[in-house]
């Protein structure tokens, strides 16, 4: 019988070629085949590093065709390694039915670390990092998205989104809008690369600081949400917590985040959202 392949899902640099580890390099000269979301965007890393090695497509649209050939070529113990055009694949990127398919045959799996975009914002941005929820990218729509930020409002993990440039600043204001204007935040711009940008503060002053600055919409992005009750100087959540709680002893919860709201100035639905919470997990 033949011994089967093996699968390497290789992180590859979000800019800076040159993280990029020696194993990792080993890996790709070494493989069979390499697997990558867009040759042409991979091409210019296997010459940084003089590699040859042939390439096959495996993008979200032909991922489910591609796959039965490679799960046989695995199989039959060829060797395959997985890239996607930058940082880790399946984080917000192509692989996830192959990775899945080939555990489920027995194909060994191997990782080959490195960076993702989530992890090196979350490295340096200076928010709590105990616990952490990579959410991935926003609804495009300004309403879906409100929609789907608000299941995260009463959140205590640091929240990591990824946000491209056409919409970084309405996806700001929506979180404004949802978590409220004074919730710390960090905008990470084209990290690793020449216009790297780490913006700090809260939502509000970072959305003033993108609307007047255009080359702060230019790139790609990460942004960082405190989780909700959990900032260090945030007297200001301790002193709503007790308001509401004091209120919700007293008043049902509709009129306790209402009147809450009223006194402490913090958003009315985060309120309502943070006391349901609360009652649903007490
Ligand atoms: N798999 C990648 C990873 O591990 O980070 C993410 C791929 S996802 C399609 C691309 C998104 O990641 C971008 O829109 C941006 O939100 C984020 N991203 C990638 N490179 C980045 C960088 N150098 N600086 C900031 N954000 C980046």
């Amino acid at each position: 019988m033949l011994s089967k392949g093996i699968l390497y899902v290789v992180a590859t640099p979000i800019g800076n070629l040159d993280d990029f580890s020696v194993r990792a390099v080993r890996v790709l000269e070494t493989v069979d085949l390499i697997a990558a979301e867009d040759t042409r965007h991979t091409r210019p890393l296997l010459r940084h590093y003089g590699i040859s090695t042939q390439m096959v497509a495996l993008h979200e649209h032909n991922e489910r065709e591609v796959m039965g050939r490679l799960l046989r070529q695995l199989e039959e113990g060829q060797s395959l390694a997985l890239v996607s055009d930058a940082g880790t694949p399946l984080i917000s990127d192509p692989g996830f039915p192959l990775v899945r398919e080939a555990g489920r045959l027995g194909i060994p799996v191997v990782p080959v670390p490195g960076v993702s975009a989530a992890t090196c914002a979350l490295s340096v941005a200076g928010l709590p990092t105990d616990r952490f929820l990579f959410a991935g990218f926003p609804p495009r729509q300004s309403s879906a998205r409100q929609r789907w930020l608000q299941d995260l409002v009463a959140e205590s993990a640091t929240l990591v989104f990824y946000e491209s440039s056409h919409r970084i600043l309405s996806a700001l204001k929506d979180m404004a809008e949802v978590f409220g204007a004074a919730r710390e935040s960090v905008v990470a711009r084209e990290l690793t690369k020449v216009h790297e940008t780490l913006l700090r503060g809260r939502l509000d002053a970072l959305i003033e600081i993108v609307a007047e600055d255009p080359n702060q919409q230019k790139g790609e992005f990460v942004v960082l949400v405190q989780g909700a009750g959990r900032g260090q100087s945030d007297q200001k959540t301790v002193e709503t917590e007790q308001v509401l709680k004091v209120l919700l002893d007293e008043l049902p919860l509709k009129q306790a985040a209402a009147l809450a709201a009223k006194i402490t100035g913090e958003k009315k639905n985060a309120l309502y959202q943070q006391a349901l919470a609360w009652k649903e997990n007490p």
